[in-house]
């Protein structure tokens, strides 16, 4: 039976409860579409947000979810699918959730390979808090507690995640929509770490400190700053490198973790056997 994405939208929970021209509903909706496309029984879905604006997504969607703490929502992602690997498990979390405060969670996914969608909505800023700087805002940008320019270098999440050892990691915005229907997929088919860098808007704070007044014009933003030179790219500079950087095979954690209760089983077995014997 095909699907289409109000098989995944609960349409009574509309309107979105995020600000007008906030680019968490274009994600939400190329999330669900792809879970459409890809004809995925939502009861086989697991979705986990953290906090912040973009950790409200789950309250739209007609699929498993947990909104668990600020930061949390990988180890809880981890938990769900070390007791059921064959769930599609998803972390939405924005960059103050899922690389600021969770960003020692992040490395640890990647590094251990667990087989998690990472959907990251990075806006530079904490916006449900009132538009904190957060670790990946660029240098000199302006936010409510950066009032003369961030002085701290922001981290890049695809470099992060390829160095800690994701298997598929990928960078669109929301102004590329098709780019990021595609990356979304991919990541979701991948087994292993995936991450998809999705460079977001957020008018209502950082757009508005930044002399980018509407949605309209972070949009214009977006399409005039993107590059698909991986080697031009330069978050600092505002010059967003988009593309696939890696997908790789590799094994994943919960495959090598199965693999190791099995022999445990098996250890067990031949030992009560030998005492048996005896
Ligand atoms: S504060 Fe920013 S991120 Fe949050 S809903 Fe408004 S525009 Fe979106």
């Amino acid at each position: 039976m095909a699907r289409n994405v109000f098989d995944y939208i609960i349409e009574e929970k509309l309107p979105f409860f995020w600000c007008e021209g906030c680019g968490n509903g274009i994600i939400l909706k190329t999330i669900a579409k792809v879970f459409a496309d890809l004809n995925l029984d939502p009861r086989e879905i697991v979705v986990v947000t953290g906090i912040g604006c973009w950790g409200k997504a789950d309250d739209y969607l007609s699929v498993n979810s947990l909104h668990v703490t600020h930061g949390r929502a990988l180890p809880a992602a981890t938990g769900v699918k070390l007791v059921n690997p064959n769930l599609k498990v998803l972390a939405l979390m924005g960059d103050g959730d899922g690389l600021t405060i969770g960003g020692n969670h992040f490395i640890h996914a990647a590094r251990r390979n667990i087989d998690i969608t990472a959907i990251i909505s990075n806006n530079f800023n904490y916006g449900m808090t009132g538009g904190q700087v957060s670790g990946t805002t660029p240098e000199k940008s302006i936010t409510s507690t950066s009032r003369f320019g961030s002085v701290e270098p922001p981290f890049d999440v695809v470099n992060l995640a390829i160095a800690a050892g994701a298997s598929y990691v990928a960078r669109a915005t929301v102004y590329h929509v098709n780019l990021l229907e595609k990356y979304i997929k991919n990541a979701i088919m991948k087994k292993g770490f995936s991450v998809v860098d999705v460079i977001n808007v957020c008018p209502t704070y950082f757009g508005r400190l930044n002399k980018l007044k509407t949605s309209v014009e972070m949009m214009e933003f977006l399409r005039d700053n993107s590059t698909f030179n991986k080697n031009e790219g330069d978050i600092n500079s505002n010059k967003f490198a988009l593309g696939e950087f890696v997908n790789i095979e590799k094994p994943d954690f919960s495959t090598k973790y199965l693999e190791v209760q099995k022999q445990a089983k098996e250890k067990i077995f031949s030992l009560e056997q030998d005492s048996g014997a005896r």
